[in-house]
């Protein structure tokens, strides 16, 4: 292995999707529905499919197909209140892991610091250090000992996030709504970030993948927006999430050309295009959902409106075991203290040094229930801070959070 990827080598994805196949245990661990994707989006697959133009078949434009692109640029043009150009301030990616990896590699230099807030999507911290860069972790720390806690109640603390900046620093990763907490920054925290991005000339790639899965009264606040910040933000989106369909891996970015520019270069010199007809349905999708954005029929609004009762329902479910979750205000994953139950569990017979993942695949052998352990979201340094955390993924039909309710109240 490349020196550039030694101790990157470990993936928590990699070992527990392996562990799921195995055990074949109810499965609340990697991120994705189980039930069918709104009707129209499969519905216009069939119709690209089975198009007289056979040309959709073939390779599409590198940087986007011109319909995508042309979408995409409508609806952000407007979410954002600045026209966007499809063809300069758009990159079209092998799913928003594509567009982060252009990001990071077609941004950092040798030695360039880039801060990452913990909890984080583990990809980030591999790709900024095989890309030559310096990760610089600071925790959302829970300010609250008492009590239900919201995803709200973990927070960055302002002095500890200023000193984080520094010459050296190229970039801030921001993820919101956040996974796994399910926060949703609110305006003052971008703020916050977007003051000292400004103050430090620092790059903000902005990982909003779970745009639209955000629960009242709380609302996704796009950093783009913020004064000044268009021209140092790109933003990352996922279709996977946005039309519940993971399995199509088509993500993007936007930003301002420049930016995007860096972006091209990684991605016209790794995968140069992707696949036509999943762009093409999701281009019929956006064109669908463009013009009733906001309201109630649009799947953007149904989506969360749909998932809130889940959400409410494996909360009090971990409650009623003794497990106290974080609630989130968005996305679709709940994470829970799983400690008052550790009697209970066997963390001897499993060999991993965190006591999360021991929990984890003991729950996934013994008890047939699957979670992922939340120190895979800290750095080697902070995983100690995360042992006591589980993380369980909530959009699945009601059936089977019934009987992961049912799992967790028999065993308990
Ligand atoms: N960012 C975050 C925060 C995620 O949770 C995920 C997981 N889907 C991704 C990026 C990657 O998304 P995609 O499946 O579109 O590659
Ligand atoms: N984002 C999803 C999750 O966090 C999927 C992760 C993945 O596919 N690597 O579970």
């Amino acid at each position: 292995l490349p020196q550039r990827y030694i101790g990157n080598d470990k993936s928590v994805w990699v070992e527990y999707i392996q562990l799921a196949l195995e055990h074949k245990p109810l499965n609340l661990g990697q991120g994705f529905p189980d039930f069918p994707p709104p009707d129209y989006i499969t519905e216009a697959l069939k119709t690209v499919c089975t198009s007289d133009n056979v040309l959709l078949h073939q390779y599409t434009r590198g940087f986007g197909h011109p319909r995508l692109v042309t979408a995409l640029a409508q609806m952000y043009s407007q979410l954002i209140g600045k026209k966007i150009d499809p063809q300069t301030e758009i990159l079209v990616t092998a799913g928003a892991y594509g567009a982060l990896y252009s990001s990071i590699l077609g941004h950092i230099e040798e030695g360039d610091e880039a801060i990452i807030i913990e909890p984080y999507f583990d990809c980030y911290e591999p790709m900024v250090r095989t890309a030559g860069g310096v990760p610089k972790f600071i925790p959302l720390r829970l300010k609250k000992s008492s009590g239900p806690i919201s995803s709200g109640d973990w927070v960055l603390d302002p002095t500890e996030l200023q000193n984080m900046f520094n010459a050296k620093t190229k970039l801030i990763i921001v993820n919101t709504p956040h996974n796994p907490l399910g926060k949703v920054f609110t305006k003052q925290e971008l703020e916050m970030i977007a003051d000292l991005c400004k103050k430090w000339n620092v790059l903000c790639i902005s990982d909003e993948v779970y745009e639209w899965i955000v629960y009242k009264p709380y609302e996704h606040i796009r950093i783009a927006t913020l004064p000044g910040m268009w021209e140092r933000t790109i933003t990352i989106g996922s279709a996977g999430k946005t039309f519940s369909v993971t399995g199509w891996k088509t993500g993007w970015a936007y930003g301002p050309a420049n930016l995007i520019r860096n972006l091209q270069v990684v991605h016209q010199n790794s995968v140069y295009t992707c696949t036509t007809p999943i762009q093409e349905a999701i281009a019929l999708g956006f064109e669908k959902e463009f013009p009733r954005l906001g309201q109630t029929d649009c799947y953007f609004v149904s989506l969360p409106k749909e998932l809130e009762p889940k959400r409410n329902y494996m909360a009090d479910f971990l409650r009623e075991v003794g497990m106290n979750p974080t609630v989130p205000e968005g996305g679709y994953f709940m994470v829970a203290d799983w400690t008052p139950l550790a009697s209970k569990v066997d963390l001897n017979s499993e060999k991993d040094q965190y006591k999360d993942y021991r929990f984890t695949k003991w729950m996934t052998k013994n008890v047939g229930l699957q979670g992922i352990p939340v120190s895979a979201f800290y750095s080697d340094a902070h995983k100690h801070i995360a042992e006591d955390f589980v993380r369980y993924c909530f959009i699945k039909k009601d059936d089977n959070l019934k009987k992961a309710c049912n799992i967790l109240t028999k065993w308990k």
